[in-house]
């Protein structure tokens, strides 16, 4: 029996290059260290190849419906009848070519960190030992002083009879034409934005909602500001449905719900959730406990082994880019750098790129109230028709909230629902997290006209 190859020995072996991986291997190489990080499919992760950006270059795509239909009221005009027509195949093209442009930069920034690529699924032989299995099956063992497993999650389909023939969040971007029909099951952030996207695009939407509102765990003004918006802007968004079975029917599906109701349509997209990616990991090999099937760490991303360590969705902490590029690169500092220090997981700004778009920052309404109780919260708001639809006269009024501790008059949360929201409340997150006051936000002058002027103009 030939005896296996002597393994390869890294400072720094990274499993899993996503946004976490990839920030701490460069990081880690910029301080010296021999780093190789290990990939079974495309560079970039969730975000570059399935997630965050081909997303949101589908939103804008799906935008331009209403800022056409919106175009004559501010005098522009067709020159022939018949207009534009929106074309899926070209977008989804274009943002897959989009998608091909930025894993060639990250294989090119690889390279400038001195990362070595190792293509392939990785598995722990050992605590110090990851086997990877390339797409020929070839194998090769590497041996790292540390090892950091930055594996992500995947799409969850739920216990449904007929799930599989569904789609989840990974297949909308691999399609080639749009069905005219789509129902999409589930009220988080994924499930709304590709409604919306769905929706602009040309498709009728309907949404099934186990629950009695979308976006659970958002403010909840906010979130019910979103869905009126959703419903009155032509989604079927269904409240209060359980989901019972997917079939085959004709050249279509029907979705059948627990109320025995029957929805034909072209495609049914799940979007109920997502899970840390550890099938194949082994981790049992190498001793990593797994709780509730994602991998606890401490403040400084350690696994119960001490030389191993996780960041990103696999820890299920707070599941966004710039977290796991933070937890990434603090890991790198801290470790390589002599440079310690540990993430602020608190405060962390995000949004929802649904239509209208939703964007926050801190403590819900219903949060505040729970911690600091009814006398202890101010809520201001102001809603109203923004400027960009003075002229078409229609479309849904923005939102915007600060709710405030009465006795410090601090700003615990900033929400806002509307164009640009997320453009806005990226920035009020400087504020939030400085611990400005309302005086502080009233102090300030108006930016006119602005939609975001209202944050510093709200009635005390
Ligand atoms: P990932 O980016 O998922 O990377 C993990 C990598 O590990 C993958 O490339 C995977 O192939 C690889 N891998 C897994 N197992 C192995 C193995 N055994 N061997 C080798 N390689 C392996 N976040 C935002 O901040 N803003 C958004 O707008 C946003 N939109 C999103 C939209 C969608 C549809 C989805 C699904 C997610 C979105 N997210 C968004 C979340 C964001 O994409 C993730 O939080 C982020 O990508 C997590 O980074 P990560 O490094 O933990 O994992």
């Amino acid at each position: 029996m030939p005896t296996p190859a002597a393994p390869d020995h890294f400072d720094l072996l990274v499993i899993g290059a996503g946004s976490g991986g990839l920030a701490a291997a460069k990081r880690a190489a910029s301080y010296g260290a021999k780093v190789a990080i290990v990939e079974g499919d495309r560079v970039g992760g969730t975000c570059v190849i399935r997630g965050c950006v081909p997303k949101k270059l589908l939103v804008y795509g799906a935008a331009y419906r209403q800022w056409l239909a919106d175009a004559p009221s501010h005098g522009w005009l067709p020159l022939q009848a018949e207009g534009l027509r929106c074309d899926p195949p070209r977008l989804f093209a274009a943002v897959r070519a989009e998608v091909d442009r930025l894993h060639d930069l990250h294989l090119g920034f690889l390279k400038t960190a001195g990362v070595e690529l190792v293509p392939g699924w990785g598995r722990f032989v050992d605590e110090h030992t990851v086997a990877v299995t390339d797409s020929r099956g070839e194998g090769r063992r590497l041996r790292g002083e540390r090892i950091l497993i930055a594996v992500g999650g995947r799409p969850v389909r739920p216990p449904l009879a007929g799930a599989d023939l569904g789609w989840v969040s990974d297949d909308l971007f691999e399609l080639r034409e749009l069905p005219q029909r789509v129902a999409v099951v589930g009220g988080g952030f994924i499930a709304c934005e590709f409604a919306g996207i769905l929706h602009g695009l040309g498709v009728e939407v309907i949404q099934i909602v186990r629950g009695e509102r979308i976006l659970r765990g958002f403010d909840a003004e906010a979130a019910a500001h979103v869905q009126e918006a959703m419903v009155a802007g032509g989604i079927d968004v269904r409240t209060s449905t359980v989901p019972g079975a997917i079939e085959r029917d004709g050249e279509g599906l029907s979705l059948r719900t627990a109320s025995g109701e029957t929805i034909g349509c072209g495609g049914v997209l799940l979007a109920t959730g997502r899970r840390p990616f550890l099938e194949g990991l082994h981790l049992e090999a190498a001793g990593v406990q797994v709780v509730d099937r994602r991998i606890p760490v401490d403040p400084d991303q350690a696994t119960t082994v001490s030389h191993i360590f996780a960041v990103g969705d696999v820890t299920d902490r707070i599941n966004l880019t710039p977290v796991a590029i933070d937890e990434g690169r603090a890991f790198a500092d801290s470790t390589y750098g002599n440079l310690p220090r540990r993430v602020n997981h608190d405060l962390v700004a995000s949004a929802v790129f649904s239509q209208p778009e939703l964007a926050t920052v801190g403590l819900s309404e219903e949060e505040a109230l729970r911690r600091h109780g009814s006398e202890g919260v101010r809520v201001h708001r102001a809603r109203f028709r923004p400027m960009t639809q003075a002229l078409a006269k229609r479309g849904p009024a923005v939102l915007l909230k600060l709710v405030v501790e009465v006795a410090s008059d601090r700003v615990l949360g900033c929400h806002m629902v509307g164009d640009h929201a997320a453009e806005i409340i990226q920035m009020a997150a400087i504020a939030v997290g400085m611990g400005a006051t309302k005086a502080d936000f009233d102090r300030t002058m108006a930016l006119h006209p602005t939609v975001a002027e209202e944050f510093v103009t709200m009635a005390s």
